[in-house]
């Protein structure tokens, strides 16, 4: 189980963090960042990279390995400091509180914003399971780039974030999405239970017609949900009586997985959904109604791809985000037959190599990203308040 601690966060130096980012940044090309390479990329005036590398170490942020060469990388906190620094330094979070959720690929916690309001964040952590096992990062072993599970959590967050933009602008009921950086989206707490929870509920098959008329609005945006169940839909009251009745409200959340209406298997996923709200209803509220939307029936009236890719998710991240997926799972089945050939390559491989690590981090680069999460920059308080 990854653990947060945030009050360690005031505590971490600037150059703490700037060692933070260099082995992120490493993380581009190596699995494992040789130590002289972390030193030259964070490029500490004072030196002492050691000092802090232990400090680090010692909160559990980062990894060392010293089978091959002495290396490190990020652990998911390492990954989520930064991100919350970013956060904070963007003046949209000032606090996390307790955790509200945990899926199987992500983490939901209570957060408040500078005004105190309620928000949430949700951090992705990808294949969180096989993580801490080097052979399961077989992208590394062969030599490709920036294919570990940071990066596909990335991805997941940065997808999510740019749906749930698009969705929200054009009225859906999402949270309010209000901002994305790694594997971390910050949106807006909703005040209600997940339907799963609901145990009685006035008007089930108004309830249930609403569900599937989402499911059918989506689809008129080109878009389906693809995961869309009872764990992934929140039961809100509205405060308004209607002739005694108090409105409900159901929010859509959990985005990663969706698909457009022009994907090939989009009548399978489409059906699937449909299906999931027929039979939750059923078993639950004993409910049923006449209404089975099919894909075919229904007039797409408008295109959000182009409001998910003004998001920051283009279609060429789409892909890989795909892509990747695909191959993680793929060599994760392999894993279980192959661990002798994986030990082979991973002999091979893991030996340290100066050509290797030259790194293509431009100091351009560093800085930038250093200057997200460090707060030692004068320029941005001067942009902030122009
Ligand atoms: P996962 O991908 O792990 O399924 P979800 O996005 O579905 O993550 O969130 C998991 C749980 O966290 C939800 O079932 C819900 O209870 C809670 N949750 C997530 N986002 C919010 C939110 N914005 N407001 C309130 N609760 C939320
Ligand atoms: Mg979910």
């Amino acid at each position: 189980m990854v653990k947060l601690d945030v009050t360690q966060l005031r505590y971490l130096s600037n150059e703490e963090f700037r060692v933070l980012v260099a082995i992120e940044m490493g993380m581009k090309n190596h699995h494992l960042v040789p130590t002289p390479l972390v030193e030259r990329v964070a490029a500490l005036r004072h030196g002492g990279v050691r000092k802090f590398l232990d400090n680090l170490l010692r909160l559990k942020l980062i990894h060392h390995d010293a089978k091959k060469y002495d290396g490190y990388y990020l652990n998911y906190p390492g990954y989520d400091y930064l991100a919350l620094k970013t956060f904070m330094k963007r003046g949209h979070l000032s606090g996390v509180g307790r955790q509200i959720g945990v899926g199987k690929e992500s983490d939901i916690y209570c957060a408040c914003n500078e005004e105190g309001d309620e928000i949430v964040i949700k951090f992705h952590r990808l294949g969180r399971t096989s993580f801490r096992t080097v052979k399961h990062n077989r992208d590394y072993l062969k030599g490709r780039k920036a294919s570990n599970w940071l990066y596909l959590s990335r991805l997941s967050a940065l997808k999510e974030f740019a749906f749930m933009k698009a969705l929200h602008s054009v009225g859906i009921n999402t949270p309010t999405p209000i901002d994305c950086n790694r594997h971390g989206v910050l949106m807006d707490l909703i005040k209600g239970y997940p339907l799963y929870q609901v145990k009685e509920i006035a008007h089930p098959r108004r309830v249930m017609r609403k569900c599937l008329d989402i499911i059918v609005n989506l689809a008129e945006y080109g878009l389906i949900h693809g995961d869309f169940n009872e764990f992934n839909l929140l039961v809100v009251e509205k405060e308004e009586m209607e002739g005694g009745v108090i409105e409900i409200d159901i929010v859509v959340i959990d985005f990663p997985q969706m698909v457009s209406t022009s994907h090939e298997n989009a009548d399978f996923y489409f059906d699937r959904d449909v299906e999931c709200i027929h039979e939750f209803f059923g078993k639950r509220f004993a409910a049923s109604i006449d209404y089975r939307p099919k894909l075919s029936d229904i007039q797409k009236t408008n295109d959000l791809d182009v409001e998910v890719e003004a998001s920051g998710f283009s279609k060429e991240m789409a892909k890989e985000f795909e892509r990747l997926l695909k191959e993680e799972n793929e060599a994760n089945q392999d894993d279980e037959d192959d661990e002798d050939e994986d030990q082979a390559d991973q002999d091979q491989d893991d030996t340290f190599d100066e050509s290797k690590f030259e790194s293509n981090i431009t100091e351009e680069e560093f800085e930038k990203s250093a200057d997200q999460v460090t707060n030692n920059h004068d320029n941005d308080d001067h942009e902030e308040t122009a």
